[in-house]
């Protein structure tokens, strides 16, 4: 979780550092953190909080270093605290490091080095891995940093600086991401590419395992064992301008305003002459398959429920939707005729990556759908398949979600064309109109803003649908709860009387979705059964679709029904972003949640 920055050239150090640090913030954060490699040694400013309190610190220091590392922390071991911040140096300040993951076995090394004598300034698990250096160098940086990395276990993004040789960062990953950037005059790293565009497009993407030694107008690539590697250096498509915020008031806004364009990019060159084209998966042969998998975490696993059931319906091939920590605690039943797919949009997730591997072992075949290019998921996986969405910086998805709706309604499709299954052609026609449809949506927002009114005051409210249209109200109620932080339930609108409807009284806002035919009424029913008990509702549906006596009932285009699940979503989206508005909530950052979960 959380971000790393580093710089080695021949510029100051820490406004790279900072403006990095400024891009990561999407990740979650609670305090920050600098270290400058100055001519008197290191110096070290860090603090809890957002980064304008460190900035505010960082006025006190003239700091003209060509060497530093920075930081977003997420605590994950001892609270949010001035001490608990990174970097972490050694006790005489020769070696100093920041860390973004777990260390595993930390107590075991922290009882080993307590009996050494060393002793702790903080409460994390990363400060072990500093006093483990100063233990182990001994003349030679890279030397103790290979013999450290033999000794811990767990997750880590490191970049490591020292006085003893103050020419050179090394950084370090298994399990976290990092990438390294050139610039014409330094190296950076960084956590994520959109601390490094506004510097540098070219990058290299470290594995796991990997290290890489960083100095000014040097870069070297290593195995943890030390044995040296090439890699190849990547070129990111996009520009800063993509991951700024376009004038709109919050980066949700704007990324659910950009949905029309990226769902266009993610169908482009997909369906030609009525065939859907992914040549990414040319050589898989679907018919060895006897079951599928979608395994993955919190919107993506609503996209993936959807998908799941597309394909199931199209293939007739035994389906199953699963949560990513459910599947990779729970033994799972895969073998060599299954077919695995894990959907992320950072393609870091932490449970859907342990997932993806136990999968592999097992002998799975899998396929990766993910948002970040060069992201671990997207290369542990056989096969990946890429959304076209661009960075999003809003921690709630939005784009990322319906542009996986709509690559995983092409892999269903694909997958049947490939079992020679007959496909319904006229929803692979109307894919190309959705866009517009989608813009005709954006296009009602006072509606949807008029709705979040309702919601204001309020401290729970019940989503309900059926089919296709529970994985849209399960996203639904997921949104409004991320950023408006009101209590919302997403039901089955079958089960609303075996439970549920107790909870229903005057006042209760009910949020329905009857977008699929064959079993609109039935929901239409159980609205009324709600209204019945007081409640008011709100009722997403399909032109010419039967309602009697719903107060705020708005018609969806209609398309096919397997599509409605894209075009809900947007009224749903902005639903909850003008709810956390009118509630002055941090949209783009609601409290305790990350953008990226890269731990477990
Ligand atoms: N586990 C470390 C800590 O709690 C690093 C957390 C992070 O990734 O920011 O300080």
């Amino acid at each position: 979780m959380c971000g790393i920055t580093a710089y080695c050239g021949n510029d100051l150090a820490l406004p790279f550092l900072l403006q990095g640090l400024n891009k990561l913030e999407y990740r979650g954060y609670d305090s920050a953190g600098v270290t400058l490699l100055e001519d008197d040694g290191l110096v070290t400013v860090k603090c809890r909080g957002r980064l304008k309190n460190l900035e505010e610190k960082l006025s006190d220091y003239t700091l003209k270093g060509h060497i530093g590392i920075g930081h977003t922390r997420w605590a994950t071991h001892g609270v949010p605290s001035n001490l608990n911040s990174h970097p972490h140096s050694n006790d005489d300040e020769t070696i100093s490091l920041v860390h973004n993951g777990i260390i595993e076995n930390y107590r075991e090394l922290k009882e080993e080095l307590l009996e050494k004598g060393y002793h702790f300034q903080s409460e994390t698990d990363s400060e072990v891995v500093v006093l483990l250096l100063d233990y182990y160098y001994d003349g030679d940086l890279f030397a103790a940093t290979k013999k450290v990395l033999s000794r811990i276990e767990g997750s880590y993004a490191l970049c490591i600086v020292s006085t003893f040789e103050p020419d050179k960062i090394i950084v370090a990953r298994k399990d976290s991401p990092l990438v390294v950037g050139k610039v014409s005059n330094a190296y950076v790293a960084a956590s994520d590419i959109p601390a490094l565009l506004e510097y540098t497009k070219d990058v290299y993407f470290l594995n796991d395992y990997e290290m890489a030694v960083l100095e000014k107008d040097n870069i070297h690539f290593y195995s943890h064992d030390g044995k040296p590697i090439e890699k190849d250096m990547n070129t990111i498509p996009y520009d800063i301008e993509a991951a700024k915020k376009d004038g709109y008031e919050h980066f949700m806004l704007k990324e659910i305003y950009e949905q029309p364009r990226v769902i266009n990019e993610t169908l482009r060159g997909r369906i030609v002459n009525d065939k859907i084209i992914l040549d990414e998966l040319k050589d898989i042969d679907f018919s060895q398959f006897n079951k599928v998998y979608y395994v993955a975490c919190g919107t993506a696993y609503h996209a993936s429920l959807c998908g799941s059931q597309v394909l199931e319906r199209v293939t007739k091939l035994p389906v199953i939707a699963t949560v990513a920590s459910e599947f990779r605690y729970n033994d799972p039943i895969v073998d060599e005729h299954t077919l695995a797919i894990f959907v992320s949009q950072s393609g870091e997730t932490a449970d859907t990556l342990a997932a993806l591997r136990l999968a592999k072992a097992k002998g799975a075949t899998t396929i990766a759908i993910a948002n970040v290019l060069g992201s671990t998921i997207s290369r542990d996986a056989h096969y990946v398949l890429y959304t076209c969405a661009g960075p999003e910086i809003a921690v709630a998805s939005t784009k990322a979600y319906t542009t996986q709706l709509v690559l995983l309604i092409l892999l269903a499709y694909y997958v049947a064309q490939k079992l020679n299954i007959e496909v319904n052609l006229q929803l692979i026609h109307e894919l190309d109109t959705i866009p517009d449809y989608v813009n005709q949506l954006l296009a009602d927002h006072d509606i949807y803003a008029s709705w979040a009114k309702m919601l204001e005051n309020l401290h729970d409210t019940y989503f309900i649908g059926r089919s296709l249209d529970y994985a849209s109200v399960l996203e639904g109620a997921l949104k409004l709860k991320e950023v408006s932080y009101v209590h919302a339930d997403a039901y089955v609108a079958g089960e609303l009387k075996h439970g549920p409807i107790a909870l229903i009284e005057p006042g209760s806002v009910v949020i329905a979705v009857a977008t699929q035919p064959h079993i609109a009424a039935k929901t239409i029913s159980n609205i009324q059964e709600t209204i019945a008990r007081g409640a008011r509702v709100i009722l997403l549906t399909t032109e010419g679709q039967e309602v009697k006596n719903v107060e705020n009932t708005y018609y969806l285009p209609k398309v096919s029904p397997t599509l409605q699940s894209i075009l809900v979503a947007i009224p749903l989206q902005l639903l909850a972003y003008y709810t956390a508005c009118i509630k002055g909530c941090d949209v783009d950052k609601p409290r305790n949640l990350a953008k990226s979960v890269t731990v477990e």
